[in-house]
Parts: structure tokens; C-alpha cells; sequence
């Protein structure tokens, strides 16, 4: 899928809450900031590719000669982003110090939060002067999703949904969970992922471990199996859905603990709405399971934010007070873990909207017994 997106619309986002902020230039290097501001998802190497977004509404970029065609080939030269390469023995600071003070002043330096300290040290050095995280800057701007970015986040969702439907062909007693992670792995390629982030298969006991991946351990009859996937489609944005199984009957008091699990994703989900903090969605899926005994065993936050990375803001946890907003997309996934037995997990993708809650994972909450 391309995506129709105006990248210099958020060039000029970012270059306007510069301005905000009293900040001069926010510099980014490869990876989703630099993907997400200008489409060009460059190889994260030693050698420097760096995106400079003046607040005067300039943004100009230094890329290694040798990759010259690769960023004109994304499209960034249509993109009104002054291009400038580097041979291999010239300073690559340099040129984006020189390139960047014809520009604008530069006292109020920011760095990308995914920037390598390599490359931050190196533009500290260039210029003379101590780069601050660009943090909120620029979270904020890439934690609201638009339209586009929303259907992307469906059709992952979409996508993973797929995987989970059809787990009775891998998942039984006698394979190991690595056999069944391979065969997963597999699904999500075939589902129209462009790539596989992560496969967690936790069995019996192993899903008392929140990031259990896969092992060697050999599935037994009655065992629950935490399913835990995700991946990046090809339009950049990831899927990350969890449903539990259980291989055979469960015992009475599994079955006990995951109807309340199932009662607070479904309240929290509920909940979820223009207006309402973060905090406050996490508080209404804890309360459900500490008031049943569960609360000490739910060990993580409830969820976390989703686009072109897994996670990102917003971070549903207690202490984050942000309210959210139409085009705020994260997870809602609460869970138990009870050391040396087993635990579970129920994780759906969800997008505020004026309207409500889209939830973008919809195969079925119940345990699915296999
Ligand atoms: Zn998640
Ligand atoms: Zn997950």
C-alpha cells in the first residue's frame, strides 16, 4: 500500500511547534522519525544521514554520497528538503553545521529520541553546543494519527487478526513452542506483513513471563498459551494483537481469573474516549483486577502507543495524565502473571476518533480452547 501523505505538511508541523518552543532546528537520523517526516526510510549506518527542520520552516539533509540515489529515489528531493552529500573522507558535521547555520541560528539545538549518542555527540561537537532530546516535540506530533495512518492500523490489525484465526492449525500438545512460533512467523509474512517484529508463544508456566518469546518447551494437554504477535506491514505500521488459547480443558481457576481479565479489557476498551486521560483507562482495567485478587499479579502497564513503531506515546499508565485525542492509537492489553503457574494476556489495537473507539483486532476475546 502507498500511503498518500503530505510529508511537507509535517515538515512544517514540526518547524511551527520549533517556533513554539524557542527551539532553533531538530535534527533526526534514520528510523521512524525520519520515515515518518519524509518517507525515506534510510539504512541505519555509521556513516551520517541527517534530517535538519529549521524552525525558519528550512529543512535541508546530508546524506553519504553513496546513498544519494536512495534518498532521491524515496522522494526527497520533491520535497522543498535541500539535499547535500558527503564523499568518504570529508567531515560530515561539518557540512551539516555549515549547511544548517547559513539557515538559522542555532542555540536551540534538538535531537531525534532514536538518534544513535554517536551522532548526537557528533552534532554537539560541530556545533559547539549541547543538543536537548526533542522528547514531546515531537511525540506529540506523531502520537496523533490521521486518516491514512488510521485505515494503515486497521489493516494491520486486520492482518494479525488473520494469524490468530487460524491457530488450531499449529497450536497442540507435543509440538514445541518454537515449532509453533515458526509456523506463526510464517502466517504473519503470508497475512501481508513486510516483516515479523516478534512472536511470543508462552506456555503453562513460561506465561508468567510477560516477554516470554519461544522455547523448547514442548506444549502439553492443558496447558494456556499466551499468543502474542506482531509485524510491520509494508506501509510502515505495525500490528500487535494477543489472544489466549488453552490446549484442552482449562482447570476451574484459570478459567475463574480469565473471565475477569476478559471483564477489565473489555471495560477499559469501554472506557477509552476523546477526553479522558491515559492513566484513566489504565485504572479502569486495574480496578476490575485488583478487586478480584488480581491486581498484584498484573505487573505491566496497560498499554502503549502504536504506529510506525510498536511502541510509542502515548503509554496508557498511571502517572501519564495526557488526555486523549481523536487520532491517538495504542494497545489495550491487560493481563495476570502468577509465578510458576501460568498467566495471560488480552491485547487489542485501538484509534480514537471523534466518534469513538476503533477497535482494529476483532477475532474473538474468549478463551479459544484447542
Ligand atoms: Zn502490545
Ligand atoms: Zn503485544
Amino acid at each position: 500500500m502507498s500511503l498518500a501523505i503530505d510529508y511537507r505538511a509535517r515538515v512544517a508541523k514540526v518547524s511551527k511547534a520549533l517556533r513554539d518552543h524557542k527551539q532553533d532546528v531538530l535534527f533526526v537520523t534514520p528510523g521512524a522519525d525520519l520515515k515518518y517526516l519524509t518517507g525515506y526510510e534510510a539504512l541505519p549506518l555509521e556513516r551520517l544521514t541527517a534530517l535538519a527542520i529549521c524552525a525558519t520552516g528550512e529543512a535541508l539533509m546530508v546524506v553519504p554520497h553513496l546513498e544519494l540515489p536512495a534518498a532521491q529515489a524515496s522522494g526527497i528531493a520533491e520535497q522543498d528538503i535541500a539535499l547535500y552529500s558527503w564523499q568518504e573522507t570529508q567531515n560530515p558535521y561539518e557540512l551539516l553545521a555549515s549547511e544548517t547555520r547559513s539557515r538559522t541560528t542555532h542555540s536551540g539545538l534538538l535531537v531525534g529520541n532514536l538518534m544513535w549518542v554517536e551522532k548526537a555527540y557528533g552534532i554537539a561537537e560541530a556545533f559547539g553546543v549541547q543538543p536537548k532530546l526533542a522528547g514531546k516535540l515531537l511525540s506529540d506530533i506523531r502520537s496523533i494519527k490521521d486518516e491514512v495512518e488510521t485505515q494503515a492500523l486497521i489493516e494491520a490489525g486486520a492482518a494479525i487478526d488473520a494469524v490468530h484465526s487460524q491457530m488450531a492449525k499449529w497450536l497442540r500438545a507435543g509440538r514445541t513452542e518454537r515449532e509453533v512460533g515458526r509456523d506463526i512467523a510464517e502466517a504473519i509474512l503470508a497475512a501481508g506483513h513486510a516483516r515479523v517484529d516478534f512472536v511470543i508463544v508462552a506456555s503453562g508456566p513460561n506465561g508468567a513471563s510477560p516477554h516470554h518469546e519461544v522455547s523448547d518447551r514442548v506444549i502439553e494437554a492443558g496447558d494456556p498459551v499466551v499468543v502474542d504477535i506482531g509485524g510491520t506491514m509494508p506501509s510502515g505500521y505495525c500490528s500487535d494483537s494477543t489472544r489466549m488459547y488453552c490446549v484442552g480443558a482449562p482447570t476451574a481457576e484459570y478459567l475463574e481469573h480469565y473471565e475477569v481479565l476478559k471483564q477489565a479489557q473489555v471495560a477499559a476498551v469501554e472506557f477509552a474516549r476523546p477526553g479522558v486521560s491515559c492513566e484513566s483507562v489504565d485504572s479502569s482495567a486495574r480496578e476490575i483486577l485488583s478487586g478480584a485478587g488480581l491486581g498484584e499479579f498484573f505487573i505491566h502497564r496497560t498499554g502503549h502507543g502504536i504506529g510506525l513503531e510498536t511502541h510509542e506515546e502515548p503509554y496508557i499508565v498511571e502517572g501519564n495524565t495526557t488526555k486523549l485525542v481523536p487520532g491517538h492509537a495504542f494497545s489495550i492489553e491487560p493481563g495476570f502473571y502468577i509465578p510458576g503457574k501460568f498467566g495471560a494476556r488480552i491485547e487489542d489495537i485501538v484509534v480514537c476518533t471523534q466518534g469513538g473507539i476503533i477497535n482494529t483486532n476483532n477475532t474473538t476475546h474468549d478463551l479459544v480452547i484447542l
